[in-house]
């Protein structure tokens, strides 16, 4: 039976789950900004999900909007540098505009992700094409809101597989925002970083809700 939503313990332990996947995928991470940028993507993501896994592991919650807004706060506070202010931005902006319900749906789900982009691009000014997280995050925003009447496990997985493939068209793409941008040329060829970082979060979240769905 396909899963519908899920209940704040659940969701909590989603996102446990996303800060465990992204604590291991730190040298993955390092390799993508090492190539780009200033290779400390891995070790600020590290840092920003111990965190969250601090935060969030032991208060109980209202609803899923504060809990997502606790994520954001925790990667604003650990992160230093431009993904601290981009990452922080995204949860805690998607987490304020939810309404105030103890369960997360495709609708809530496809509502955070697109006020989540909109508070990113807000923050940072960049648009698709700049390769930034934003390359993954807006196409994700888009499928989940074509989804938003779907199961919740396949809102996640369209989510994710369009972030994966935004992710890959930053590979195509010459840097014009943050640190790379200083490499011009030479970003061409290479996965952006936070693109790659937005999809694997969203990845780590649809594993976890296909999990739920099947009973497992
Ligand atoms: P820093 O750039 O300070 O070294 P990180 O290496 O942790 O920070 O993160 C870099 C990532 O942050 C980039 O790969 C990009 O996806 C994202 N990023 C940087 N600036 C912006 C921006 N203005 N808007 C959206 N994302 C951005
Ligand atoms: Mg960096």
């Amino acid at each position: 039976m396909a899963q519908l939503e899920l209940d704040l313990e659940a969701t909590r332990a989603m996102l446990l789950e996303v800060a465990e996947g992204m604590i291991s995928s730190t040298s993955y991470l390092t390799e993508l900004d090492r190539v780009i940028g200033d290779g400390d993507h891995g070790i600020g993501m590290q840092h920003g999900f111990e965190a969250v896994r601090r935060e969030i592991s032991g208060p109980s919650f209202d609803s899923v909007g504060r809990m997502l807004q606790t994520v954001g706060t925790a990667l604003m506070m650990s992160i230093g540098g431009a993904s601290g202010a981009i990452f922080g931005t995204f949860f805690r902006g998607g987490g304020a505009k939810l309404p105030p319900e103890a369960r997360l749906t495709s609708r809530t789900f496809a509502v955070f992700l697109s006020e989540g982009l909109s508070a990113v691009k807000a923050r940072g000014k960049a648009k698709v094409g700049d390769k930034t997280m934003v390359d993954a995050l807006e196409p994700a925003a888009w499928k989940a809101a074509e989804l938003e009447a779907a199961p919740l496990s396949e809102a996640m997985a369209g989510a994710a597989e369009a972030a994966r493939l935004g992710m890959e068209r930053t590979k195509d793409m010459v840097a014009s925002t943050g640190k790379s941008k200083t490499l011009g040329e030479r970003s061409r060829g290479h996965a952006d970083p936070g693109a790659a970082s937005t999809h694997l979060m969203l990845k780590f979240m649809a594993d976890f809700a296909a999990r739920s769905a099947s009973g497992g």
